[in-house]
């Protein structure tokens, strides 16, 4: 089939992706890998900006990282998997579209000020300000015309889109302007009921979770705080167990009479609960087997990576040269 073509996203080797991951990016990304061109970024350097003084754990993150993507079915053979810091031409294209926005902008992205809260900086470093920047070249890179990403990244695609308006009308038509493609769940909630899942939040479900831990974190969850006994009507709408039923359930017809029941007060929270766990595990088995599978293929992941990056480094080099083409930065030629 001929690509539509070219399809960009990444994560931060930061930890083992969740379900909110999945919803959020991963399905759509398996999804499309027949229609566009896929290239799956590893971004290691985007570590750094929050991790700088503690780089030990990036290398075994990448690994697990890679093995997250290849069991739930992103395919090395159709999809490139690569890895930042083996894709230097990217900061180098980050340094050209440095100049093309103002710091005050940089500023106002909502997310920045979200990390400098959560992690308690007194203020961003340079590294954390240019974040959407590296992204913004990351994508550009290889001029992606679609990005599946969560809805808190949509702040920063809108970057990425303005940089490549911005470069097209100083120096001429180089970059596709990439759209946002945002998952069928855009964010899902964290185990606590209050914030988004996420890594950093331990309050995450992994791809990679065992039962036991499954079914000790789903038991555990936030449900509506305003029932006391299972005769009391339940509320649905904002209550988590039910938003994870909708988005991982695939048995609708259980849902919605769980639902009906959970409304009028004929079902308990620890009911509801079971069928979740059930229904996770039905998703999560396949996964957690292929991630064994793989991850006992000795050598694969590092295979895969120096793979991917060659043909990512190749892009790279092309679109560098037409982006210095087409600012007229071609006056001395390098030599070997
Ligand atoms: P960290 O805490 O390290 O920032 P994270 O869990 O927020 O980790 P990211 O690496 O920032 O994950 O996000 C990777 C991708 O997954 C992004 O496209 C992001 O939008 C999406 N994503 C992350 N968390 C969720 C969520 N809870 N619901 C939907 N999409 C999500
Ligand atoms: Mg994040």
């Amino acid at each position: 089939m001929q690509a539509q073509g070219r399809l960009l996203t990444g994560d931060r080797p930061t930890g083992k992706l969740h379900l909110g991951h999945y919803v959020g990016s991963l399905a759509n990304r398996v999804r499309l890998q027949d229609d566009y061109t896929c290239y799956f970024l590893v971004a290691d350097y985007h570590v750094l900006t929050t991790a700088y003084e503690n780089p030990a754990g990036i290398g075994e993150n990448v690994r697990e990282l890679v093995l997250d993507y290849l069991s739930v079915g992103i395919d090395p053979e159709r999809s490139t998997i690569y890895l930042q810091s083996l894709t230097p031409a990217v900061s180098e294209l980050a340094l050209i579209l440095g100049m093309l926005i103002s710091v005050p902008r940089l500023q106002r992205v909502p997310t920045l000020k979200e990390v400098v809260r959560d992690l308690q900086l007194d203020t961003a470093s340079y590294g954390l300000l240019g974040y959407p920047v590296l992204q913004a070249a990351d994508i550009m890179m290889v001029r992606a015309h679609i990005v599946p990403v969560g809805r808190d990244q949509a702040s920063h695609l809108e970057v990425t889109r303005e940089l490549a308006r911005r470069f097209n009308e100083l120096y001429g038509q180089v970059f596709p302007i990439p759209e946002t493609l945002i998952g069928e769940v855009p964010t899902l909630v964290g185990l606590d009921g209050r914030a988004k899942m996420s890594k950093s939040l331990g309050n995450a479900i992994t791809l990679s979770e065992e039962p036991e831990d499954l079914r000790r974190k789903v038991m555990g969850m936030y449900t509506d705080p305003t029932r006391l006994r299972a005769t009391d009507p339940g509320h649905v709408e904002g209550n988590p167990v039910f938003q994870y039923h909708d988005a991982f359930n695939t048995d609708t017809a259980e849902v919605e009479e769980l639902k009906e029941r959970y409304r009028g007060g004929r079902v308990g929270d620890v009911e509801v609960k079971r069928r979740l766990i059930d229904a996770l595990e039905r998703f999560l088995a396949p996964i957690r087997e292929r991630r064994a599978a793989v991850a006992a293929r000795a050598g694969l992941v590092e295979e895969i990576i120096a793979d991917g990056s060659r043909t990512a480094r190749r892009e790279a080099a092309e679109t560098l040269r037409l982006a210095r083409e087409a600012m007229g930065l071609t006056y001395f030629a390098e030599r070997q």
